[in-house]
C-alpha cells in the first residue's frame, strides 16, 4: 500500500496555517516549519503579564471577512471576540474629528471637507456598494479584471475632490497599511469602499494566533525552525532547517507549500529549476515590495485619550506619525489594586519607520514620544514607554497590475512547489488565509474557484 503524501510547509503565519488545515483534512502527513517559537506570524501578538488583558498587538477581525468568519464558528470562538469601535479620528494638522464607517449621519456632519464634497463621496461610496459583489479585498481572482493599471490615487482624484480624497479616502487606506495610495491599484480602494461601511470590527481576546494554532492541529509543528535551502532531487523535495540551537536538520517529502513574505520565499526557492518556479512566479515573488511596520507602545491613563480609537493622520504627506490605536487595559498599581488605562499603539510614518526601524529601543522611543502630540493635542505629557514591535515585511504594496499577475498565478498554480501569503491580495489576515487554502487546493491538483 502506498504510504500518505508527506507535505512540507513552510511559515506558521495565518497561510502556512490555512494551508495546514486543508492539508490534514485531505489526508496527508504535515510537516510544518516555523523560524518563531509560535504560530501566527505578523498576527501574532505580543503578550506581557503586567497588563490585564495580556495581549498587544491584537489584529482586527472585521465582519466581512468570510473564512475567518466560518472558521470562528466552526471552532466556538464566538465568545472571544470582544467588538471595538467603528469610529476613525481622522486629524487635519492637530486637528483630530470622528467618522463612522456604519454612519452615513457622521459623514455629513465631517468638518474637515465642505457639505458638497461630502456628498459627492456618500454618492462614489454607495455606487461602489452598490456593485460590491465585483469587487473583492481578499480574492485576486475577483479583483483581477479590476485591475486596470491605475492607482487609487487616480481613482480617487477622478471620483471625488482633492480634499474629499485626502481627508476621507486616504487616510482611511494609508492609516490602516500605511503604503502610499499613489503605489497601490484603484481596485484596492474600490474594494475597501464597496465593503467597508456597515462593518463590525472585532478584536480576538487571547489574539488572533488562537486561529493560527487551531488550523495547525494535525500538522507536525517545528517551531524555531528557520529553513535554510530547498533542493528538488530524485523526484522528492530536500528541506534543510536550522533548529533551535542552530543545528540544520534536512526533511524529505513530496510536495511544499511556501508560505513566508515573498522576498524570503524568492530566496529559498532559488535553486529550484523552471520546471518547479517559472519565471512568471520568480517575478512575481521577485518584484513584491513591502512598507515596513514599527509598533511603538505607550500606557496612559484611561480618559486622557477615548477608548478603541483609531486616529490617523489626514492629507496628502508622508506624516512624521501616521496613526494610534487604543485599546482598554488593566494595571496593578504598588497596593495590587487594579487602575484603569490605555494602551497605545503609535505608528510613525513611512520615512521615520524606515529611519527607526533596527534601532535601539531607547532611541525609537525618544524619536516618537514628541510626535504623538501631532495627532492628539492633549496628548498626556508623560506617557509610559511599554514596548515596541518592528514587522519589516510589514505590509506587502498591491501596486497597479498585481492582481492580475497574482491571478493569473493563482490559476497556474502546481505541484510539487506552491506559493501562499498576503501578498497574492492585500495585507489582510483573511487574504493570507484564502491564499493558503489555495496553494493546499493547487497542491492537489484543485482548480481554485
Ligand atoms: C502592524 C500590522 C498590523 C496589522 N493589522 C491587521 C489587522 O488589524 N487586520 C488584518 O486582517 N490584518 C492586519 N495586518 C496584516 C496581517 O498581519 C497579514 O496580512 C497576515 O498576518 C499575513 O500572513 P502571512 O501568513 O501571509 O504572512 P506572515 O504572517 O508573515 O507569515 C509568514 C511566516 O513565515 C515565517 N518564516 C519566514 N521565513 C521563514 C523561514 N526561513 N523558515 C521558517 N519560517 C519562516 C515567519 O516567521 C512567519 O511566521 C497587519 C499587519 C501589520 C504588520
Amino acid at each position: 500500500m502506498p504510504g500518505r503524501v508527506r507535505t512540507a510547509i513552510i511559515g506558521g503565519g495565518m497561510a502556512g496555517c490555512a494551508a495546514a488545515r486543508e492539508l490534514v483534512k485531505a489526508g496527508r502527513e504535515v510537516v510544518l516549519f516555523e523560524a518563531a517559537d509560535g504560530l501566527g506570524g505578523r498576527a501574532r501578538s505580543w503578550h506581557r503579564p503586567e497588563i490585564e488583558p495580556d495581549v498587544g498587538i491584537n489584529l482586527m477581525y472585521v465582519s466581512f471577512y468570510r473564512l475567518m468568519s466560518e472558521q470562528i464558528r466552526e471552532y466556538g470562538l464566538e465568545d472571544q471576540l470582544m467588538k471595538i469601535s467603528s469610529t476613525v479620528y481622522i486629524s487635519d494638522h492637530g486637528k483630530p474629528v470622528g467618522l463612522s464607517s456604519d454612519s452615513p449621519a457622521s459623514l455629513l456632519s465631517y468638518r474637515h471637507v465642505p457639505l458638497r464634497d461630502r456628498i459627492a463621496f456618500l454618492i462614489n461610496t454607495l455606487r461602489e456598494v452598490s456593485r460590491r459583489k465585483h469587487f473583492d479585498l481578499f480574492d485576486p481572482l475577483r479583483s483581477a479584471p479590476h485591475d486596470d493599471g491605475t492607482t487609487a490615487t487616480a481613482y480617487g482624484h477622478s471620483r471625488m475632490s482633492k480634499r474629499a480624497f485626502d481627508y476621507l479616502l486616504r487616510p482611511q487606506i494609508e492609516g490602516f497599511w500605511n503604503f502610499a495610495c499613489e503605489d497601490i491599484a484603484s481596485v484596492h480602494a474600490r474594494a475597501l469602499l464597496a465593503w467597508m461601511g456597515g462593518s463590525n470590527f472585532y478584536v480576538l481576546r487571547n489574539g488572533m494566533e488562537t486561529l493560527a494554532e487551531r488550523n495547525a492541529e494535525g500538522a507536525d509543528l517545528r517551531l524555531s525552525h528557520e529553513v535554510t535551502d530547498i533542493r528538488s532531487e530524485g523526484g522528492k523535495i530536500h528541506i534543510t532547517a536550522s533548529d533551535a540551537d542552530g543545528q540544520p536538520v534536512t526533511e524529505i517529502v513530496d510536495d511544499l507549500v511556501v508560505a513566508t513574505p515573498a522576498p524570503i520565499a524568492a530566496k529559498l526557492t532559488a535553486s529550484l529549476g523552471p520546471d518547479i518556479v517559472n519565471g512568471q512566479t520568480r517575478k512575481f515573488l521577485e518584484t513584491q515590495e513591502y512598507e515596513p511596520a514599527l509598533s511603538v507602545t505607550y500606557l496612559v491613563d484611561a480618559g486622557s485619550l477615548p477608548s478603541e480609537a483609531h486616529i490617523v493622520a489626514g492629507g496628502p504627506e508622508d506624516p512624521p506619525l501616521r496613526n494610534m490605536i487604543t485599546y482598554p487595559r488593566q494595571v496593578r498599581d504598588e497596593h495590587g489594586r487594579p487602575k484603569d488605562k490605555l494602551l497605545v499603539f503609535a505608528y510613525p510614518g513611512r520615512a521615520n519607520t524606515r529611519r527607526l526601524l533596527g534601532r535601539p529601543t531607547e532611541e525609537q522611543f525618544a524619536a516618537v514620544t514628541p510626535l504623538l502630540k501631532t495627532l492628539w493635542p492633549d496628548f498626556p505629557a508623560d506617557p509610559e514607554p511599554f514596548h515596541i514591535a518592528e514587522r519589516p515585511y510589514g505590509f506587502p504594496i498591491p501596486a497597479p497590475g498585481r492582481y492580475r499577475m497574482s491571478a493569473e498565478l493563482t490559476r497556474r498554480q502546481a505541484p510539487p512547489v506552491t506559493f501562499a501569503g498576503d501578498y497574492f491580495n492585500s495585507p489582510t489576515t483573511e487574504a493570507a488565509m484564502l491564499s493558503g487554502v489555495r496553494a493546499a487546493a493547487s497542491l492537489r491538483g484543485v482548480s481554485p474557484s
